[in-house]
């Protein structure tokens, strides 16, 4: 189980500030019980972004937003409509993000931060991976997670060693910030390599308080029981 929840609405339309046609997806797995995915989460996104004078060219729902076998059966049967767009919003996790972006050439847009819990997160077949940052910076990276897939964690490019694509801690991997800067190329959007960000508020990697009061944090605590009894 991956917890998230919505982000700020300004963060969201000021992601989206270049495009006016969005196609939506909606994430009906780990999203819909935390609200932000599902049809509910969907609808509500689709009725503020068209309150914000965005045409919203189609929307779908997939059981599992990481799950890239379902997106696929989707994205063909929504193809014509999708290619409507100037873009993806997701209402998923970082994962599902992830693995939308991975198969589209249009930017996804994340609408959700992927929320740390301190317990067991799930188990997925791709290689995506989300550290639960808090704070998602896909819109920014191309939908590939600079805090996964860098070392370093880097947020504003590559560091000094990075060697023709691959890796300078681990030369068997390739760079992060090289596999950013071709799907930003791909995508048209190579214009936020330009961005100088902010460094990331690593506080946000504590379960925030609010959730602690959460049906999610409970089951963390069942699950940690359990293990004690065992
Ligand atoms: S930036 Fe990476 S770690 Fe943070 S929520 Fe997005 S996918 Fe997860
Ligand atoms: S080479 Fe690339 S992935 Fe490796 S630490 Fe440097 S920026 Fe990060």
């Amino acid at each position: 189980m991956l917890v998230s929840e919505r982000k700020p609405w300004d963060e969201i339309l000021n992601s989206l500030a270049q495009d006016k046609n969005i196609f939506i997806i909606a994430c009906g797995g780990c999203s819909e019980a935390c609200q932000t995915g599902g049809e509910k989460g969907m609808q509500e996104i689709k009725e503020k972004l068209e309150e914000a004078g965005k045409k919203v060219v189609g929307s779908f729902l997939v059981d599992f937003a990481c799950n890239k076998v379902l997106i696929a059966f989707k994205l063909r049967r929504y193809i014509n409509d999708i290619y409507k767009a100037d873009s993806i919003l997701a209402t998923s996790c970082g994962i599902g993000v992830q693995a939308i972006a991975s198969m589209i050439d249009l930017p996804v847009h994340p609408a959700d931060n992927t929320i740390y819990m301190g317990g067991f997160s799930g188990v997925w077949t791709g290689e995506e991976r989300c550290l639960q940052c808090g704070d998602c910076k896909l819109d920014i990276t191309g939908g590939i997670c600079p805090y996964a897939n860098c070392p370093k964690n880097l947020l504003n490019g590559a560091c000094g060693g990075s060697d023709r694509g691959k890796c300078e801690v681990d030369p068997e991997k390739d760079c992060a910030w090289a596999k950013i800067y071709e799907r930003l190329k791909e995508t048209g959007k190579l214009e936020n390599l330009k961005r100088i960000n902010p460094p990331h508020n690593w506080n946000l990697m504590q379960p925030p308080a609010s959730r602690k009061k959460s049906i999610f944090w409970a089951l963390e605590f069942e699950e940690e029981e359990k293990e004690v009894v065992k």
